[in-house]
Parts: C-alpha cells; sequence; structure tokens
C-alpha cells in the first residue's frame, strides 16, 4: 500500500470554463489567483483534458468576447449622442470613438494576450502546480461511465471529457491530502444538483470520499483562502448570468419556457423557448470549455 502525501495548502482543479471565464472577464481575478498561488497556499491540480481544452479555445473564445465587450461599449456609448446638441462637441467625440474603432484590434490583442500568458505561466509553475495524465484506471473508469450513461454526463456533449477530468482529479486526490481541495466549475447545469451550489447527487459520495469541495464561484473561492482579496462586485459578477434560474417563465404567456442547447449568435448555448409564443432567450451560457 501506498504511503498518503500531506499537503499543507489549498488545492484547486478548476474547470476549462472557469480558466476562460477569467480570461474574459477580469484581469484582476488572474493576479489575486496568482498572488494566492505564489504566497504558497494554493496549489494547481489541472488535469491533462483541462490543459487540452484550454489551449484548443483560449485564442477563439477569449478574443471573441473581448471583441463583442468593445463593440457593445461603443455602441453604448454613442447614445450618448442623444443628448449633445453642440456639433463640435458631437463631432469631437465621434473622432475619439474612431480612434478606438480603429485600434480596436490591437486593444483586443493585447488585452487577451496579457491574460492567456499569465494564465499559460500559472499552469506550467512546477513548484505551484501539477499536471496529471490519466492512468490506465482512470481510462477503464472513463468507458465504464461512457457506456452504463451515468449522472451528470449524460446529456452532455463534453461527457468523455467531463469524466476524464473528475475522475483523474479523484484518483491523484486518494493518494495526496490536502488541507482542503476544491473543484470550482462554472458548468452547474452538468455539475450541480438542483441547488447550484450543490453538487449532483451521483457524484456527492466520490467527492466525499477523498474530501472534495466544489463551488461555481471562483472569487468566492480565493476570497476563502485570501480574506477580501477580491471586491464583492467580482464575487457577484462570477456567477453566472441565470445563475438559479432552472425554469423560465415567458413574459408574454405566462407558462414555463423550455431550455436547451441551440445555435446561437455566439455558438451552442443554452438558450430558453416559450411552447406557445415560440419567444426565444439566450442565455450565452456555453455547452462546454
Ligand atoms: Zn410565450
Amino acid at each position: 500500500m501506498s504511503e498518503i502525501r500531506t499537503i499543507d495548502k489549498v488545492c484547486l482543479i478548476i474547470d476549462t470554463c472557469v480558466w476562460l471565464n477569467m480570461g474574459k472577464t477580469s484581469k484582476e481575478l488572474i493576479d489575486k489567483l496568482n498572488y494566492v498561488m505564489y504566497e504558497n497556499k494554493v496549489f494547481l491540480l489541472i488535469p491533462e483534458q483541462i490543459k487540452t481544452e484550454w489551449n484548443r479555445h483560449k485564442h477563439s473564445k477569449i478574443v471573441t468576447d473581448i471583441e463583442n465587450n468593445i463593440k457593445g461599449s461603443i455602441k453604448n456609448s454613442k447614445k450618448i449622442l442623444d443628448h449633445v446638441s453642440n456639433d463640435d462637441e458631437a463631432r469631437v467625440f465621434l473622432e475619439i470613438i474612431k480612434k478606438v474603432e480603429d485600434r480596436k484590434d490591437s486593444i483586443i490583442q493585447s488585452i487577451s494576450e496579457e491574460s492567456i500568458f499569465k494564465i499559460d505561466l500559472m499552469m506550467a509553475s512546477s513548484r505551484h502546480s501539477h499536471t496529471i495524465l490519466p492512468t490506465p484506471t482512470v481510462i477503464e473508469q472513463v468507458l465504464d461511465w461512457g457506456l452504463s450513461q451515468k449522472k451528470p454526463f449524460q446529456q452532455n456533449k463534453n461527457s468523455t471529457g467531463d469524466a476524464l477530468i473528475i475522475l483523474s482529479a479523484l484518483e491523484y486526490l486518494k493518494e495526496n491530502q490536502f488541507t482542503k481541495a476544491i473543484f470550482v466549475t462554472a458548468n452547474y447545469r452538468d455539475f450541480s444538483s438542483p441547488d447550484p451550489k450543490i453538487i449532483h447527487s451521483d457524484l456527492e459520495p466520490l467527492f466525499n470520499e477523498v474530501g472534495l469541495e466544489y463551488s461555481i464561484n471562483i472569487a468566492e473561492v480565493i476570497n476563502e483562502i485570501h480574506e477580501n482579496a477580491l471586491s464583492q462586485e467580482i464575487v457577484n459578477d462570477m456567477y453566472p448570468r441565470y445563475y438559479g434560474v432552472n425554469s423560465f417563465e415567458c413574459p408574454e404567456c405566462k407558462i414555463d419556457m423550455n431550455g436547451y442547447y441551440r445555435l446561437g449568435q455566439f455558438g451552442l448555448t443554452y438558450h430558453y423557448q416559450c411552447p406557445q409564443c415560440r419567444k426565444l432567450i439566450d442565455t450565452g451560457e456555453e455547452m462546454d470549455g
């Protein structure tokens, strides 16, 4: 029997969707995570699958999101012109916007590259992180889960990837004991029980076995490790946009809308549609990381 190693750090397993969200939204969040890591308080456990997904999506998803944000800001700022009656002032204002529009590509490039670079560095740190490759036992378990359509992954396109992530982490935690271990995901539709803050009941015994905790908010986790590291505003921002909403009532017909993944403006995202008037709401939540 192998001896259990104990490590005096908080072990974080951060799902791909969370890395992507951090890259898209918050420079401060990336810096604070970096800070607690180099303070020797945090150890990143990275199943290889997360690295593969991150490398596959980091450029396209982060760049697209930052681009949409800048486009949105430009569009919104133009509304100010409704309140400007002086032609000269309006011209100056439009010139400034034009300058931003012209430099848009290089702005997007520098914001996204900085975030991606910092996250790549964290993932590569040999002192503060560890990448785990799936062992033959894990691969066998993943196949088994796929064949038995084990919940909660049965309706998820990315089920093999999710199973690889969870099962590799669980195996590692059996032999390496940390002060605390937390799995952080934004994908609560696949991982949570009806209460989004609680892990799905099918996974709960496996999590409990190795003392693995569950969170859907990375900012909250960082604040737990280092008190008041991040503002409440950032914590709130990191909750999924439609957090806690499991059913949607059609504003017109007052009946429940149906939820499903559908190809929208920004790829495959979770939508709600009214069965009666066909009204469609795009939550913008992506299917996989
Ligand atoms: Zn309706």
